[in-house]
């Protein structure tokens, strides 16, 4: 098993510094590689299931600790701690919070090649749970925060570093939610940096670099539908069955309007002034109101997340109803995942999915929403021109994008307290990605991407929070 450096080993890499601008401070990647490697391993071994973080904020606090770093733990649950370390600014910006959540969605066994704890290396990839969403992201921030230290970089704001829990499913409010419920000033930013954003690898080079500035709003609804009970021998109008696939039907072909924000403007603009001449029409067309209803079609068929981009999304994903096969149900349910637009008025957007429904007999029930609204992270801050700067440097020739997540993330809760927030995250090939996506039955990332996404956050951090001379 490799060994990490040793702490004079990794001073000595120091020593090939030379001395740039704050926005640009040399490290020796080549020299740091078996560092990043071996943290990012220990993190991606460590069996951070739900439940389980706690894992994780003992290595951390190791680790940091061991280099100087002062550490705190915020542990609602016992298991499940929060640790932030905190390097001091000179005060003159607010600070900079970069964070990652330390657990992973749980794993099938069966279904992996390789131990998914096993952080093994075997064919240019690390396989594991975890070892795309978000040990990278975590690994980044933490070597960020050695480095920064060992440099001793002088800071014009304070750099925080949060490895926060239960991102996944936060079902008992012991992550996000309890930090910037019970321990805000702890995390409180100006920007922050976490996952949501990523880079695409295509013919061997990073083409495109992501910026996530923006999320969509979970905004879920049950439709209930109601009717006479009865025997199934005998026909009802009113079989509240009947009268839920109707409405199913009606909202799941629902063609809600297309509207654009800042950063779904600027990513589809992007899109249609550079790339393969035929993809760039199809993005001109989009953005045309007289081709717009024909492009969306397209990006309906061919790329879904796109086309959710352009709108609230209404998608039906359960059924409930019946009690045997011979019995009319008094009541039929289905659940509606709407994903709204950061701006939606979810008001008017119910009522106007009920005039779709159309029938008294089935009401839109919006349920409990698990995060707050949030809104879009501004594209002309010092934060994201720093991104973007770093994005080309560390990737040239890539076309640098803000991006608006259809998912949901931690970032909702940091950008609904005023905190612009910006997702980072690293590349992959469109087929790796689709193949062994975050969440799916077997992660892995590749090696070469590891290391430049660490100089990626590195570039950013250093660009905003470094003292300009
Ligand atoms: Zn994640």
């Amino acid at each position: 098993m490799k060994r990490l450096l040793a702490p004079a080993l990794a001073i000595a890499a120091l020593t090939s510094l030379h001395a740039q601008s704050p926005g640009e401070r040399a490290v020796d990647w080549n020299r740091l590689r078996p560092e990043i490697l071996e943290r990012y391993r220990d993190l991606v071994k460590l069996d951070t299931t739900a439940g389980s973080e706690t894992l994780a904020v003992d290595y951390l606090k190791k680790v940091l600790e061991g280099e100087g770093i002062p550490t705190r733990t915020f542990a609602l649950d016992p298991k499940r701690a929060n640790l932030v370390a905190r390097l001091k600014g000179n005060g003159s910006k607010r600070p900079l919070l970069i964070l990652a959540h330390t657990d992973v969605v749980g794993v099938q066994r069966e279904k992996w090649p390789v131990d998914p704890f096993g952080a093994v290396m075997k064919d240019g990839y690390i396989w594991g749970r975890g070892s795309k969403d978000d040990k990278p992201v975590l690994a980044a921030n933490l070597v960020t925060m050695l480095m920064l230290k060992r440099l001793n970089v002088p800071l014009d704001r304070d750099v925080i570093f949060l490895a926060e829990s239960a991102e996944e499913a936060d079902t008992t409010g012991v992550g996000i939610n309890f930090m910037v419920r019970e321990h805000f000033p702890e995390i409180d930013a100006e920007f922050a940096m976490t996952e949501g954003g990523g880079a695409t690898i295509e013919g061997g080079s990073v083409k495109q670099v992501n910026i996530g500035t923006a999320e969509k709003l979970p905004a879920r609804v049950r439709l209930v539908a109601t009717g006479t009970a009865g025997h199934g021998s005998a026909p009802r109008l009113d079989n509240s069955l009947i009268h839920l696939a109707a409405a199913v039907e009606k909202v799941g072909r629902w063609e809600t309007p297309m509207r654009l924000n800042d950063t779904t403007r600027a990513y589809f603009e992007k899109l249609a002034a550079a790339g393969p001449p035929e993809q760039a029409a199809r993005y001109k067309a989009l953005l045309n109101p007289a081709s717009a209803a024909g492009a969306q079609q397209y990006l309906r068929q061919h790329s879904p997340a796109e086309y959710s981009m352009l709108r609230t999304s209404v998608v039906p994903t359960m059924l409930k109803a019946g009690v045997g096969p011979n019995v009319i149900p008094s009541e039929a349910e289905a659940t509606i995942d709407v994903r709204a637009l950061p701006d939606e008025d979810l008001d008017r957007f119910f009522a106007e999915m009920a005039k779709v429904i159309a029938d008294p007999a089935v009401k839109v029930v919006p349920l409990p929403r698990i995060r707050p609204a949030s809104p879009a992270s501004r594209i002309d801050t010092e934060m994201y021109r720093a991104m973007e700067q770093a994005a080309k440097s560390v990737y040239p020739g890539a076309m640098v994008l803000p991006s608006m997540s259809t998912g949901a993330s931690d970032q909702a809760q940091l950008r609904a307290k005023g905190i612009q927030s910006y997702g980072v995250g690293p590349a992959s090939t469109e087929s790796d990605a689709t193949d062994y996506p975050a969440h799916g039955d077997v992660e892995r990332l590749a090696e070469s991407s590891l290391y430049p996404f660490v100089q990626y956050v590195w570039n950013v951090v250093t660009a905003v929070a470094a003292k300009k001379n």
